[in-house]
């Protein structure tokens, strides 16, 4: 329990550092400051504790086309917004789990869009995580347009039909480029006791961002390049300004 309150002197000037310290003295008080705030801030950031940043709120079983996969429910606490791991087969230890971080993109992925790779991404991904036995594929819905939103998203298309590429349309309507997190879908596999990863993505940023949430990537499992004449500017540009490797690409 803490009160914060600004301290006058008796002829009403404001209380500085050492009459404050006075103060506390004669009326046995702590004081804290806002460096010791910051301090046990980062502190806490930096022992983790998955159950801090994210909340299971529902497990339930869900047949998808490619198999059966347990899907648990989760709450980002840090902003309210809503995740889903996926889960197939068994996990055993949780080492070199086959493991999948999808942004929804509605377009996309449910209205089969072609601007984009990120429908046949998805299947792809499902299908692979079937097919080996086990794995996560964790649908990060708020991660939609790079984390911009849908209508952002629709709004940079848009500028996009006149010409710029991905990355020049979101700058040109003054949004950041990738501004997805990653803390909340490492908490949830640390949650789900998922202790390190083979990835599944063509994005090395995804990588060191696990990484960095303290998921270590032991191997990283390229996806096909699902090309199209819609997408293929877009594909290029994520290939030659944000460096995804694409296998194949011409
Ligand atoms: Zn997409």
């Amino acid at each position: 329990v803490a009160a914060i309150c600004e301290i006058v002197n008796d002829d009403g000037t404001m209380a500085r550092l050492p009459e404050l310290q006075q103060f506390a003295l004669d009326h046995g008080l702590c004081i804290v400051t806002i460096e010791d705030l910051v301090r046990y801030q980062s502190s806490q950031l930096a022992q983790t504790d998955s159950a801090k940043l994210v909340q299971q709120v529902a497990m339930t079983r869900l047949p998808l086309r490619q198999g059966i996969f347990l899907a648990y429910g989760y709450r980002d606490l840090s902003d309210d917004s809503e995740l889903i791991a996926l889960v197939h087969g068994d996990l055993e230890d949780g080492n070199n789990v086959l493991t999948r971080i999808h942004s929804g993109c509605l377009t996309g992925d449910v209205l089969g869009s072609l601007r984009c790779d990120c429908g046949p991404q998805l299947d792809q991904s499902l299908d692979l995580i079937v097919r080996s036995g086990a794995g996560v594929l964790l649908y990060v819905p708020d991660h939609e347009g790079r984390g911009i939103g849908l209508l952002d998203k629709l709004r940079a298309y848009q500028v996009q039909d006149y010409g710029c590429d991905t990355v020049d349309a979101n700058l040109a309507l003054g949004l950041p480029v990738d501004s997805r997190s990653y803390a909340a879908a490492a908490a949830i596999l640390a949650d789900i006791g998922v202790t390190s990863v083979r990835l599944i993505t063509n994005n090395p940023a995804k990588r060191t961002a696990l990484e960095e949430a303290a998921i270590p990537v032991t191997d990283v499992v390229h996806q096909p390049v699902a090309a199209n004449p819609s997408n293929l500017r877009y594909l290029t540009t994520k290939r030659d300004r944000m460096f995804h490797e694409f296998v194949g690409l011409t």
